[in-house]
């Protein structure tokens, strides 16, 4: 299974991919991981002390040299995604890889008492800002001979589940726009699949179960093999599909 994929050394040679909330939690290890496997990643995120601490760590492991784009899904207009797609076309010719990893969890509460603002946020950050970057980013995604798009769900992205009031309902969407764009793309050099990370030791875990030992979780680290796969070419004929990282 994916669970146990062995990523060779060299497995992502020559490919630039972007990691959105790349400054902590999951996608601080996904980046670091690429990085190792040899790709050039560029790491996103809101909190630029964290983005160039992951910077200094791929320096310190010798691996090639990352970009880091500090950005804020949730005030982020589609001038910013235009001005992003253009420079990383500029600088690298081609984007072969985008994990849609940042997100907002907000506060879980019964439904009657989800507040508006604290809604808009979470769809803005965990569902239109996804779409709005992948929209300007899709052109330079089709110069890659195989890019790979990953959208980043949760249990409650399949069965809805009580007091998880707007990020489950974000991550239903988050679904539902990855099916969207791989049914559109399905036979080209595009592929989009969808990873649920499970239970994971984070900072945002720690925030929804603040009584539960971190220590019975798995880390971020244990996850990286099925991460690794979908950015590899071995998960070319992959299409469509969801996976679970535990
Ligand atoms: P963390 O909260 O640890 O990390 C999330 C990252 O996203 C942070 O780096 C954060 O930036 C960034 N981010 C949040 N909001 C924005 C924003 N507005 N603009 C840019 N970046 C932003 O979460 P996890 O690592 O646990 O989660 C990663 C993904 O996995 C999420 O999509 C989450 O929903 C999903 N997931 C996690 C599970 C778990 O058990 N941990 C289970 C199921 C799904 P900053 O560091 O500045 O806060």
């Amino acid at each position: 299974t994916v669970h146990d994929y062995q990523a060779s050394p060299e497995l992502l040679k020559n490919k630039v991919i972007l990691v959105t909330g790349a400054g902590d939690g999951i996608g601080r290890q996904a980046a670091l991981s690429y990085a190792e496997h040899g790709a050039t990643v560029i790491l996103l995120g809101r909190t630029v002390s964290k983005l160039e601490s992951v910077y200094d760590e791929i320096i310190a492991q010798e691996s090639p040299q990352p970009a880091i784009i500090p950005l804020d899904l949730k005030g982020a207009t589609e001038n910013h995604y235009r001005d992003m797609a253009a420079t990383i076309a500029d600088q690298f010719g081609k984007l072969d890889g985008v994990l849609h990893n940042a997100g907002l969890l907000g506060i879980l509460s019964p439904f009657t008492h989800i507040e508006k603002d604290s809604w808009d946020d979470i769809m803005q950050v965990n569902v239109t800002g996804q779409f709005a970057m992948t929209q300007a980013l899709i052109p330079v995604m089709e110069k890659s001979p195989n890019a790979s798009l990953v959208f980043t769900s949760s249990g409650v992205g399949r069965k809805g589940r009580a007091f998880w009031g707007p990020y489950s309902v974000s991550k239903f969407a988050t679904e539902g726009m990855a099916q969207v764009i791989a049914d559109e793309y399905e036979g080209t050099k595009l592929r989009t699949n969808v990873i649920n990370p499970g239970a994971t030791r984070t900072a945002m875990r720690a925030k929804a179960y603040p009584a539960e030992d971190a220590k019975s979780l798995k880390t971020p680290k244990d996850l990286m093999p099925t991460y690794l796969y979908l950015m590899s070419d071995a998960s070319i004929p992959d299409n469509g599909l969801c996976f679970d990282a535990q």
